[in-house]
């Protein structure tokens, strides 16, 4: 048996993705964030990725009156072009019939935001938007989908998802993402969001939620004990599995110790960048495509 290495390089920063990240399993996050180990191209990731940049050129490219079906799809067709050619569609080794199926796919995502709201109603003062405040000496950044205003004047943080809606028991968890948004938008706007709202686009289901005293409360506490966590587990090597159903979409599954692999073997095994400050990427950690249900909205 070997010691664990400890006294790793903590991330220079925490975002909403890297709190979902180090709550699902700190054992991946550790491979992921802390090692940045490689991990294969995601066509759930991409396809998300697809979809946000349709709707980014949707709010970009069309004005009020004119963000039909029609201009929705051309967006989608625009934000398809841009990414021919592009390294992780590449590699992902798509043959012919399958970049139609993911492409059609994602034309029905697009189609059923659609269904979620009214694209020509929403007064978009932010897509994108990237923000960045400092919690306790601890830097937070985070890129919010679209920040509106509404019609009395206050902002509402609006972020899509094009993975599975969370059963309505764990909504509550899920908004912790999109209150920490609306805490960052506070720090540094000086206004706090009324609503946040979380857009399920293939369930086709809105959570929405007021952030709240109480909520802004927990959600800084969460942030900052998640924090001290990823603190002491790269302090002392301790980044423990945590099995879900997430283990079968993990890349460092072989070197993981609930399924007989041995950590220590990831950084020689896929790369030899281990233990780097360097600000990793920001895998969505949310799990992939759901059966479809009908339109419905929550609020948590
Ligand atoms: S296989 Fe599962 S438990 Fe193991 S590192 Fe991956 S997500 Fe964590």
């Amino acid at each position: 048996m070997t010691s664990p290495v400890t006294d790793l390089a903590v991330p220079s920063t925490l975002s909403p993705s890297k709190i979902t990240a180090f709550t699902s399993c700190p054992l991946a996050f550790r491979f992921s964030v802390v090692e940045h180990l490689p991990e294969p191209p995601s066509a759930a990731a991409l396809k998300g990725t697809l979809v946000h940049r349709a709707l980014e050129l949707l709010f970009t490219e069309y004005p009020p009156g004119s963000r039909s079906r029609d201009a929705a799809q051309k967006a989608l067709d625009g934000a398809w072009q841009e990414l021919q050619g592009v390294e992780e569609l590449d590699g992902l080794g798509l043959d012919d019939a399958e970049r139609i199926a993911f492409l059609v796919d994602s034309r029905v995502l697009v189609d059923r935001y659609l269904e979620l709201e009214d694209p020509d109603t929403v007064r978009a003062i932010g897509l994108e938007l990237n923000l960045s405040t400092e919690l306790n000496g601890v830097t937070v950044r985070g890129i919010i989908d679209r920040l509106d205003e509404l019609d009395d004047g206050s902002l509402a943080v609006v972020d899509y998802k094009t993975g599975r809606a969370p059963r309505a028991e764990q909504s509550r968890s899920r908004l912790s993402g999109v209150h920490l948004y609306a805490l960052m938008c506070e720090a540094e706007l000086g206004r706090r969001p009324s609503v946040v709202r979380l857009l399920y686009l293939r369930d086709r289901i809105v959570i929405s939620a007021a952030p709240t005293d109480q909520a802004m409360r927990g959600t800084r506490q969460r942030a900052l004990g998640v924090w001290s966590a990823i603190e002491r587990a790269c302090k002392e090597g301790d980044f423990r599995p945590n099995p879900s159903n997430l283990c079968r979409f993990c890349a460092f599954q072989e070197f993981c110790p609930s399924f007989g692999g041995v950590p220590s073997l990831a950084a020689a095994a896929l790369g030899d960048s281990a233990v780097s400050t360097a600000r990793s990427s920001e895998p969505d950690a949310s799990a992939p495509e759901p059966t479809a249900v009908g339109p419905r909205c929550l609020s948590a």
